[in-house]
């Protein structure tokens, strides 16, 4: 028996999974070390290889466990968790277990009206008041916010310096006093986001993640891992849009064409390359940080999603554009492909926003993997507070 499944056989016997309570389950696994294996000993890992978390999931999947339900918390498990783990002391990495289990929900509080694509313009002011920080500011495009307990947060503690200099990243408690979160509706009618407000917000300084300043360092963390958790979510064939417009095309074979049987062979292909080049991505991980390559995956993942959901509604013609339901919801989680046809399309034009537009994406890979002249940064050197706003 290897490693991986001696330790999922040691739980099992001590945690029968289908006599034991779903959350105690789920915390025994965790300091089991069995959440995410490549993490260290004592924060829900074995610092073992990434390799080995297919066949712990697999073994445990098909022992009966129950999962933590990773879609409903996409944000803890791909952004919040690398930082805390690259950035976070002692004290923090114990938000770690609550994160893994579900326990706790967590958004990410950094877009603001003016400041997306170019986050360091970001305004939200972080003012130092003796160990605390006190928070004023708004952000924008908040998914999970409504549901979430904690959020990461960049603010600008330090507005004489120039835009990227100035920055400071912190845990903000989302039930702490000036918090406001009001909902933003999207364009399929529900409002997975939020606009959040934060009025003289106060956060200790032990919630302080990385060095004063040395927030948009700790930033790219966060977001290089969010474009390899949107980019490669998953590592099975016909996964996702794939898998769901397969089937529509399997259960219509009265509107089947020539013509949209090539356009659907070759938007298969399209995926199958790409969630090959995720699992060498994921490979490529296993042996250091991820690297600006994320972005391709975030920009072939956005492509190829609306191309597929396009591809969808046009093969399903009237049917295809019918909505279900405009009704407002404040979903749960962040659901790619569910509902119809409809909601799939009108879902996916944010596949080409959220986690870095396309267009700055392409920017990114053509500096920092090709290699090609860098945009003009007329900014660079400027004060903060003397830029045009
Ligand atoms: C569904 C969804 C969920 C989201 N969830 C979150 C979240 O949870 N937390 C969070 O903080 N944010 C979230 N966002 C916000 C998202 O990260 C931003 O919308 C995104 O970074 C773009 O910023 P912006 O909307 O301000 O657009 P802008 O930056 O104003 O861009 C407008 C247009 O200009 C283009 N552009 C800008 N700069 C350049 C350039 N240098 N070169 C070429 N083109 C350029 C952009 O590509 C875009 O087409 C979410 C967005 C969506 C759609």
């Amino acid at each position: 028996m290897g490693e991986a499944q001696e330790r999922v056989a040691a739980l099992l016997a001590e945690h029968d999974p289908t006599t034991t309570d779903r959350l105690e389950f789920l915390r025994a696994r965790f300091d089991a070390g069995l959440a995410w294996v490549h993490f260290p000993v004592g924060l829900g890992g074995l610092s073992a290889p990434r390799a080995m978390q297919q066949e712990v999931d697999e073994a445990l999947t098909a022992a009966g466990a129950p999962d933590n339900n990773p879609r409903r918390i996409g944000i803890g498990l791909g952004m919040a968790a690398p930082t805390i783990l690259a950035y976070g002391t002692g004290e923090q990495h114990r938000l770690l277990r609550p994160l893994w289990t579900g326990e706790e929900v967590w958004c990410q509080l950094f877009s603001e009206p003016g400041a997306g694509s170019d986050l360091a313009a970001l305004a939200t002011r972080a003012r130092r008041d003796g160990d605390d920080w006190v928070v004023t500011g708004q952000k924008v495009w908040t998914s999970s916010a409504h549901n979430a307990r904690w959020a990461i947060l960049v603010a600008r503690t330090d507005p004489d310096v120039p835009k990227h200099a100035g920055l400071t990243y912190f845990v903000c408690d989302m039930t702490a006093p000036g918090v406001e979160v009001r909902p933003l509706r999207q364009i399929t009618g529900e409002a997975e986001f939020n606009e959040v407000f934060l009025t003289d917000v106060r956060i200790p300084d032990s919630a302080r993640l990385g060095e004063i300043g040395d927030g948009w360092r700790v930033a790219q963390t966060t977001l290089m891992n969010e474009r390899v958790a949107i980019g490669s979510r998953s590592s099975a064939r016909e996964a996702g849009m794939v898998g769901v417009v397969a089937e529509t095309w399997r259960a219509h074979p009265d509107r089947r064409t020539a013509a949209a049987h090539d356009q659907l062979l070759g938007l298969w292909v399209e995926a199958e390359a790409l969630r090959l080049a995720g699992v060498r991505l994921r490979q490529q991980l296993a042996a250091g940080a991820p690297g600006p390559e994320g972005s391709a995956m975030k920009l072939g993942f956005a492509r190829l999603s609306q191309a597929l959901s396009g591809f969808e509604v046009e093969f399903l013609a009237e049917d295809g554009l019918r909505y279900d339901d405009w009704t407002l919801r404040r979903p749960e989680l962040v659901d790619f492909t569910g509902r119809g046809p409809g909601y799939r399309y009108l879902r996916a034009k944010g596949n080409s926003i959220e986690g870095g537009t396309s267009e700055v994406l392409r920017n990114i890979i053509a500096e920092r993997v090709l290699g090609l002249p860098a945009e003009p940064r007329v900014d660079k050197d400027v004060p903060w507070k003397d830029l045009p706003r």
